[in-house]
């Protein structure tokens, strides 16, 4: 009996370990990107695929006419003149997501295109992320290299009720702003948009805390957009499960647990409750939780690869469409669901007009401040800390 016993758990165990190995199996890496090949001599006269992609990356972050960036046409480069750099549009690599993520050129930005308007949600195409490859060395020279050098380029800007803090360049916090107007106005008028920004409004959630954070993306080697000072929360507290890995790492604890408590079922039946075998058994499958549970809290993106879209966030598509007319995506259409975050990133929207109203144009050096119009109560602790 004791042998039978032991073997049960052995054999139990060896099932277990076989299981978790399984995480391993999954697909990593599908869906490979096509950036398009750059020009080269044997193309006729205009720009590549690639050489298009990288024209509209740089015009988006050049909404201010500042030339911190700039696309030479000619051999399809892209120029940095502060760091005296020439970056090319494209490596010609047909590298999949993950491997892109952390190899990027500046072409693969618009790998997929952003849908403008309500699309089908949660979205299941694989890797129909469009925002979430991100060319860091172009963000740096434009929103700031360094945490000092970005929180140097924030400024406050009202939003629902809140200071807000967010980068000045290429327009960005002005184009908020203009969001938190627009939002300010829809909620007078449509009734789910007052419900859904009324935390925020009301002050009970604080968006203060929701903008720069200078920090690499949960799981992942990236500096989020949120490092630049050029993304904001919309975190309502209503709904945890907003974001694709955490409802991911949610799905896979309760998994463990549901396993842990059939081992334990398995167990019962075949010791009883008060042996030695079973004390032991059960103290192997609970260690076997704890070291589960320790893994999936490390988990990486990377290892995850194709996700199981989940709880989605209740929003009002009117919500969506006033960031989407200022130049934000939201990642709430992104098959790694982001379903609080916007973000803005102008070289996704080709119509938005270009230039700024209030800041940036070369001969225009004062500095922006939207808020000395603004009627707004009391100011939240950003305006203390600027
Ligand atoms: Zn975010």
């Amino acid at each position: 009996m004791q042998q039978m016993i032991g073997f049960g758990l052995a054999a139990l165990l060896t099932a277990v370990l076989a299981n978790d190995n399984a995480g391993a199996n999954e697909i990593k890496n599908s869906n490979p990107i096509s950036p398009g090949p750059s020009k080269n001599a044997s193309e006729p006269p205009g720009l590549s695929a690639a050489g298009q992609r990288c024209q509209r990356v740089v015009s988006g972050l050049n909404r201010c006419q500042q030339d911190i960036v700039t696309f030479d046409p000619a051999d399809e480069t892209v120029r940095i003149p502060s760091k005296n750099r020439i970056l090319s549009c494209s490596d010609r690599k047909n590298l999949p997501f993950y491997s892109r993520a952390e190899d990027m050129d500046i072409a693969s930005v618009l790998f997929r295109e952003y849908e403008r308007g309500p699309i089908a949600v949660p979205e299941r195409r694989s890797f129909q992320d469009p925002g979430r490859l991100r060319n860091t060395e172009l963000l740096k020279s434009v929103y700031g290299n360094s945490k000092p050098s970005v929180e140097a380029k924030l400024v406050p800007v009202p939003f629902l009720g809140h200071w807000v803090s967010f980068n000045r360049e290429n327009g960005a916090a002005e184009s908020l702003e203009r969001v938190g107007r627009r939002l300010e106005q829809l909620a007078g008028s449509v009734p789910a948009v007052n419900n859904y920004l009324k935390p925020f409004m009301s002050g009970k959630s604080n968006l203060a805390n929701d903008t720069f954070n200078w920090r690499l993306i949960d799981g992942s080697k990236n500096l989020s957009a949120h490092s630049f000072g050029i993304a904001i929360d919309l975190e309502t507290g209503r709904e945890k499960n907003t974001y694709w890995l955490w409802e991911e790492k949610a799905r896979r604890k309760k998994e463990a647990v549901a396993k842990r408590d059939q081992e334990l079922a398995a167990l019962k039946a075949k010791a009883t409750p008060r042996s030695a075998d079973f004390s032991e058994g059960s103290r192997l499958i609970d260690e076997r939780l704890r070291q589960n549970i320790a893994k999936i809290a490390k988990l990486k993106e990377s290892s995850i690869g194709a996700i199981r879209p989940g709880k989605m966030h209740t929003i009002p598509w009117q919500v969506v469409e006033a960031f989407e007319a200022e130049g934000f995506i939201w990642g709430g259409k992104w098959n790694h669901f982001d379903c609080m975050h916007f973000e803005y990133r102008p070289e996704f929207f080709p119509d938005l007009k270009p230039g700024c109203m209030s800041h940036g144009a070369k001969a225009d050096k004062r500095p922006f401040q939207p808020w000395l119009n603004v009627p707004l109560g009391r100011p939240g602790p950003l305006l203390a800390r600027i």
